[in-house]
């Protein structure tokens, strides 16, 4: 720590950082900040820097509304867009804690937190991948976002179709900057969508990772005149974005994947199967935080590549659980439902919870569906017990309520808070009159 504190204020002194961002994020998973000045910085470490947090969402205090915020020195980091000759601004991801120290039990971070050190406790340390795909609108005179199309690409199309090859290269160059290690990047299979993938991590990192990276994307598109929107489904009839996780235990005692065995037909060990078993157990229940919002279920609907049944497979992109080719030390799950308007900690701590889960009470994977799932018909998908995936988020809120991994993961409080605040959203938009019922309704009847 001390070593690492001395790093902080060294290019504190040689970047000449001005000011401090002190990041966090709500019940949503939205990047908040405070901002300080850098000759602060010995009380900041200390974690004296108060706020109110009656006002983020929820974070509504039960008596004391007085949070404190707790840096994570690792994740100093000096934004490359504030660099100018002799002044910078800097950033710190923080914790929040209670004013009697203890951890404030709404902070996602903590919540992800907990589940980690669950599964050390197992043996186990979680690894994740995920891969995030966003739209890139323009902007109108005002800088708001419009729904028109920045380019007109499709799949893997280079320039002159890509247009967004300088924006990708930018937010590359920015991440780079920042101590990402970016893997890939592509135009995607929609008009204007785009996908750039980093390396995986520990649970909590790759968390804070897809925060800053959709932070990062935003704030390089704004530079370009343009709109970056990670929102699940922007334009009807198109491709939605995605945000796959690619996920694996890594045994601690035995220093290996877990997921890894080379003597089995497909090469995976059970604990692997039963990982499988579990996500596919609990799935309906964690859709809630996967794919939190209305516009989520748009998004899952066949024909686009996005899942809407429950089965895994191999290979088979139509299934809800792929296993991607790799085997060996880069053995892992890929998990297609989640969308990239999820709060990772959330996501990432279900996800983890569920696959443990099964690891836990040894369940049984079904057989692989190596079928095209999409083109069944609805009586052989019952036939071999392929269930849907929640079509609503009213239905992803029901199984959450009834299920047992979301108030395990977040917590009494963490969870009454995000199913109140998810009610109240499914509300608004149920007792909504939408254009297309006016349109459809309006002159027939
Ligand atoms: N955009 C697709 C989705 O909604 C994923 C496409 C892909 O395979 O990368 O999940
Ligand atoms: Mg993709
Ligand atoms: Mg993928």
């Amino acid at each position: 720590r001390e070593e690492l504190l001395k790093r902080i204020e060294k290019e504190i002194e040689t970047k000449h950082v001005e000011l401090l961002h002190l990041q966090f994020v709500d019940i949503e998973g939205a990047l908040k900040q405070i901002t300080v000045t850098s000759d602060q910085i010995d009380d900041v470490v200390e974690g004296n820097t108060m706020f109110d947090g009656s006002s983020i969402t929820g974070f509504t205090p039960i008596n004391n509304s007085d949070l404190y915020l707790l840096p994570d020195l690792e994740s100093f980091v000096v934004l490359p867009w504030t660099e100018t000759e002799g002044y910078s601004e800097a950033r710190f991801l923080c914790s929040i804690t209670n004013p009697d120290g203890t951890y404030f039990e709404g902070d996602p971070r903590s919540i992800l937190k907990k589940t980690v050190d669950e599964a050390k406790e197992k043996g186990y340390s979680i690894n994740v991948g995920p891969e995030l795909e966003f739209f890139l609108f323009q902007t109108d005179d005002k800088g708001q976002p419009t729904k028109e199309l920045h380019d007109l690409g499709g799949y893997f199309e280079p320039a002159p179709f890509d247009l967004g090859e300088r924006v990708r290269l930018e937010v590359y160059l920015t991440l780079k900057k920042m101590g990402f290690t970016v893997e890939a990047s592509h135009h995607e299979v929609a008009q204007s969508q785009h996908e750039i993938d980093f390396k995986f991590a520990d649970a909590l990192t790759t968390a804070d990772d897809a925060t800053t990276f959709k932070w990062v994307v935003k704030t390089i598109a704004q530079k370009f005149g343009l709109h970056a929107t990670f929102m699940p489904k922007p334009i009807f009839g198109e491709n939605g974005n995605g945000m796959h996780v690619n996920m694996s235990l890594f045994d601690e005692k035995a220093g290996e994947n877990a997921f890894f065995d080379p003597t089995d037909e497909r090469q995976l060990s059970q604990e692997a199967y039963q990982f499988i078993a579990g996500l596919l157990t609990h799935v309906p229940s964690f859709t809630a935080f996967t794919n939190p919002l209305v516009n989520s279920y748009k998004r899952l609907v066949p024909g686009y590549e996005a899942p809407c049944y429950i089965a895994w497979s191999s290979s088979n992109r139509s299934a809800l659980v792929r296993i991607p080719a790799n085997r060996g030390p880069a053995t892992r799950v890929e998990i297609r439902c989640p969308d990239p308007s999820a709060n990772p900690y959330y996501a990432f701590a279900a996800i983890a919870a569920a696959g443990l889960d099964g690891v836990e009470n040894k369940l049984e994977a079904p057989e692989e569906t190596e079928l095209d799932i999409f083109s069944m018909e609805d009586e052989q998908r019952k036939e071999i017990g392929i269930d849907n995936l929640p079509t609503t988020l009213g239905e992803s809120i029901q199984a959450l309520e009834s299920g047992k991994i979301g108030r395990k993961v977040l917590g009494d409080y963490a969870f009454n808070e995000y199913l109140s605040l998810k009610k109240a959203e499914w509300d608004s938009y149920r007792t909504a009159v939408t254009e297309w019922e006016l349109e459809r309704y309006q002159s027939k009847f």
